[in-house]
């Protein structure tokens, strides 16, 4: 893998390969200057510049894989770059628990816990009065300062709650409030599982979020769940958002080349996790790319458009295009991994 080391000018004619099926078959989307995305975030100021040797001038290449359709930064920063841009210090651990526990990102990770908690009441056994007889393994995967999961790790709760942090600060934090800690998936015991696995804006941040993924299986029985959040950059967004990178203003802030390195879509987050070995627990999820260019794509898209009326008749789509949602290990998946 080339590491990029901010301050060498991005390319825009190279990209790695897709991370998500490895396809070399990539066109150019976009390069956004590192002005954009500074002026565009409430997170950086100027010095970011200096602090990662780039100039506002610097640009950051998008590409798409021509075989599954994956947005995905050209380029990802070097090993150093990623530490230094996850460090967090003691002194700033009060200020950041404030922005994580903010009203909006709280009742977020409460939505996506509750979400998690009733998929899994209706797959734990339980006793008459709906209690489980073992304690409820949840693991969240970059749990940042466990907005959500500690609120289960209150005295005689039936959670073992686990998180994965790379910041020790951070970890330091989350034990004091009765979670247990592991700064890598690698550093999970061998042979631990989880009933409930939580992946709240992770996979966008890893350089390889399909196999990232799919090490989540060996943490999972047959009646785990996942519950996987990322942001939604579906076609005809991804679209708007090329056309503002190209006006040279300001950019949503999700649009990050260097935090954000692949932009999925709910049909590529799709995609990923079926190759990771994981299915959607609902279909929840349906989207469209209008292919109008041949006589057969149209009649294709017009079946799917008719099963998919009929699927929305019968409420089996929950919400229509979204990159949020619960997964369970695929069985035959599960078997080769055990
Ligand atoms: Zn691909």
């Amino acid at each position: 893998m080339n590491g990029m080391n901010f301050g060498v000018t991005a390319q825009t004619s190279t990209s790695r390969p897709c991370p998500l099926c490895h396809s070399t078959r990539n066109e150019f989307v976009a390069s956004v200057s590192a002005v954009q995305v500074i002026e565009s975030s409430p997170y950086y100021d100027d010095s970011f510049y200096e602090a990662f040797g780039i100039t506002p001038e610097t640009r950051f290449a998008l590409s798409r894989c021509l075989d599954c359709s994956l947005v995905f930064s050209s380029e990802i920063p070097s090993e150093e770059v990623l530490q230094r841009l996850y460090r967090v210090d003691t002194a700033s651990v009060e200020d950041m628990v404030g922005v994580f526990a903010r009203p909006g990102r709280a009742a977020f990770a409460f939505e996506s816990l509750s979400k998690l908690l009733t998929a899994l009441d209706r797959r734990l056994p339980r006793d008459a009065q709906g209690r489980v007889s073992d304690g409820v393994r949840i693991l969240d995967v970059g749990c940042a300062f466990g907005v959500g999961i500690s609120g289960l790790t209150r005295e005689f709760f039936p959670y073992e709650v686990s998180g994965v942090e790379g910041s020790i600060v951070v970890r330091d934090y989350l034990t004091r409030s009765g979670v247990t800690t592991y700064a890598r998936l690698d550093d999970i015991p061998c042979g631990s599982v989880f009933d409930g696995i939580i992946l709240n804006d992770v996979l966008e941040h890893v350089p390889e979020p399909m196999i990232f993924a799919s090490r989540l299986l060996d943490f999972c029985h047959p009646g785990s769940v996942l519950w996987i959040n990322v942001p939604n950059f579906i076609d005809w967004r991804m679209d708007a958002v090329v056309e503002m990178i190209a006006k040279g203003g300001q950019v949503p802030k999700d649009l990050n080349p260097w935090e954000h390195l692949s932009y999925f879509s709910p049909r590529t987050l799709d995609a990923l996790m079926g190759r990771a070995g994981f299915k959607r627990l609902e279909l929840s999820s349906v989207e469209y790319r209008l292919e109008c260019h041949s006589l057969a794509g149209t009649v294709k898209t017009a079946i799917r458009a008719l099963r998919d009326i009929w699927r929305l008749y019968r409420k089996r789509y929950p919400g229509l295009v979204s990159t949020s949602g619960l997964f369970v290990p695929d069985a035959t998946a599960l078997s080769r991994s055990l």
